[in-house]
C-alpha cells in the first residue's frame, strides 16, 4: 500500500499561482534558514533583533502587496497571504510572525489605503524597507473588545492635536517608530468620534511605560504606552477625521484573516510534526502511529487542518475579489484559532514527555496559539458578530 503523508501540499489553486507558489518556496526557505535557527535564543530574550525587519525588507518581504512606486513588489493581498501562512509554517515563532505581521499586515495597510503622498513617504516607504518600524494602537486598559469605548483623546489645537490617554498589549509598542493610534476627537468619541493618528516615539509625551510578560509570542514586543500632552501637527492625520471607527473595521478584516493563514500554517506544521514523531517513535514494539488512538488523533488533526484551510481560502479568494467578507473571515478566525489550540494540545500528547520540552516546538506552538482565540477580536465577539448577521 502506498502511503501519502498528506501534511498540506496541493496544487496551486485560486486565488493562488505559480507565482504565489514559488514565493511560497522562497518565504519558506528564507525562514527555515535565517529564522528557525535563532528562535529559541529570540524567544529567551524576549524579542527578535531589529535586524530582521531590514533583513526582511531586502528580500522585499514587508513590501509584497505596495506599490514598485512607494518602494513595494507591486503584488497584491494574495502575496501577503503567502507571507502570513508560510512564516507559521516554516516554524517562525508565533513572536516572530506577530512582529513581522503586525508591522506588514495590520499597522502599514492603513498608512497606504488612507494615507497622504507625504505619509506614503515619511512612514511607509522606510517601512517598506524595514527602516522605521510600525505599530497599531487601538486596545487601552479599559478598552479592548468594546473598540468604540476608547478614552485615548486628541485635543484639536492650531496645528494639529495635544493627544493624552494610554495603550496597551500593543505588538512591537517597544520599538516601534510611529504607532497608527486610534484617538477620539471628540468628547463623546464612540462610532462617529474616533480618529487616527499617527504618533511617534520621539515625540515629547509619547512614553514605552511598560514592556509586558506573556505566555507566548515572547519573541515579540509587547507595550504599555502612555501620551502626556503629545502635539500631534495635522499632517499626521490619518484619513479624514471622525471616520476612524469604519478604519479599525475595515482593518479587523484583514487581520483577521491573516490570524487565520497563521493558524493554517502552524496546523500544516503540526499535523507534520505528529506524523513523523509517530512514524519514528515505539512504545511496546511498535511506532506509536499503529496504535489506534494516535492514528486516529493524527486523523482529527488532518480534518481540521484541513477545514481550516478551505475555510479560510474560501474566504481570501473573496476578500481579494472585493466581495463582502464579513461572515467568511469571522467564521475562518473562529473556527481556526480554536482549531488551532486544540491541535497544538493534542500534539504535545502524541509526543508525551517530549512534547512537553521545548526541542520540538510543540509546547512554544500551543502557548502561541492561546493567543488566537484573544487577539483580533475574541471568540464571543466572533460568535456575536455571526449572531447577528444571523437576525438574531
Ligand atoms: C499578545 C497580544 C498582542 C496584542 N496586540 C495588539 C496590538 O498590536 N494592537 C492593539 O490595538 N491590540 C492588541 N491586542 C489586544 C487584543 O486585540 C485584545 O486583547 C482583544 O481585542 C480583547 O480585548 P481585552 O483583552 O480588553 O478583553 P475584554 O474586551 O476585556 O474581554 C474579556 C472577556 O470578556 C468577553 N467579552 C467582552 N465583550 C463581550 C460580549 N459583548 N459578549 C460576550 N463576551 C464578551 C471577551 O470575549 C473576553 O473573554 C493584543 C493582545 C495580546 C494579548
Amino acid at each position: 500500500m502506498t502511503v501519502v503523508k498528506d501534511t498540506g501540499e496541493r496544487a496551486t489553486m485560486p486565488p493562488f499561482t505559480d507565482e504565489h507558489h514559488q514565493l511560497r518556496e522562497t518565504i519558506n526557505r528564507w525562514v527555515r534558514e535565517e529564522i528557525v535557527p535563532h528562535v529559541d535564543e529570540w524567544e529567551a530574550a524576549g524579542e527578535f533583533p531589529l535586524e530582521l525587519y531590514r533583513r526582511a525588507g531586502e528580500l522585499g518581504f514587508l513590501g509584497l502587496k505596495y506599490p514598485t512606486e512607494l518602494g513595494g513588489q507591486g503584488g497584491d493581498y494574495v502575496h501577503d497571504a503567502v507571507w502570513a501562512e508560510e512564516l507559521a509554517a516554516a516554524g517562525a515563532s508565533g513572536g516572530v510572525g506577530a512582529g513581522l505581521g503586525a508591522h506588514t499586515g495590520i499597522a502599514t495597510p492603513p498608512v497606504f489605503r488612507f494615507g497622504t503622498p507625504e505619509q506614503h513617504e515619511r512612514f511607509l516607504r522606510p517601512a517598506i524597507r524595514g527602516e522605521r518600524i510600525a505599530a497599531l494602537g487601538i486596545t487601552e486598559p479599559g478598552a479592548g473588545s468594546d473598540v468604540a469605548s476608547i478614552r485615548t483623546h486628541a485635543r484639536p489645537v492650531d496645528g494639529g492635536y495635544v493627544v493624552n490617554g494610554s495603550k496597551t498589549f500593543i505588538t512591537n509598542g517597544v520599538r516601534a517608530d510611529f504607532l497608527v493610534c486610534a484617538v477620539k476627537t471628540t468628547e463623546e468619541g464612540g462610532h462617529g468620534g474616533i480618529s487616527f493618528l499617527i504618533l511617534e516615539r520621539q515625540m515629547p509625551g509619547y512614553e514605552v511605560v511598560t514592556r509586558l510578560e506573556k505566555m507566548g509570542w515572547r519573541s515579540s514586543d509587547t507595550a504599555e504606552l502612555s501620551f502626556t500632552d503629545v502635539e500631534v501637527p495635522a499632517e499626521n492625520l490619518l484619513g479624514d477625521e471622525n471616520r476612524g471607527f469604519g478604519l479599525i473595521m475595515e482593518n479587523f478584516a484583514w487581520e483577521r484573516l491573516l490570524m487565520s493563514l497563521g493558524a493554517v500554517g502552524a496546523m500544516r506544521r503540526l499535523l507534520a510534526t505528529a506524523i513523523e514523531y509517530a512514524g519514528e517513535r515505539e512504545a511496546f514494539g511498535r511506532p506509536i502511529a499503529k496504535f489506534q488512538a494516535i492514528r486516529h488523533k493524527i486523523a482529527e488533526i488532518g480534518v481540521k487542518a484541513e477545514v481550516g484551510r478551505a475555510l479560510t481560502y474560501s474566504a481570501l479568494r473573496r476578500y481579494v475579489a472585493g466581495e463582502d467578507v464579513i461572515d467568511d473571515v469571522t467564521r475562518a478566525k473562529l473556527f481556526t484559532q480554536r482549531a488551532c489550540v486544540e491541535v497544538a494540545d493534542e500534539c504535545v500528547q502524541i509526543l508525551g514527555g517530549y512534547g512537553y520540552m521545548r526541542e520540538y516546538g510543540v509546547e512554544r506552538a500551543l502557548r502561541d496559539a492561546r493567543l488566537g482565540p484573544i487577539g483580533g477580536g475574541t471568540d464571543e465577539i466572533m460568535r456575536e458578530i455571526l449572531g447577528r448577521r444571523l437576525g438574531l
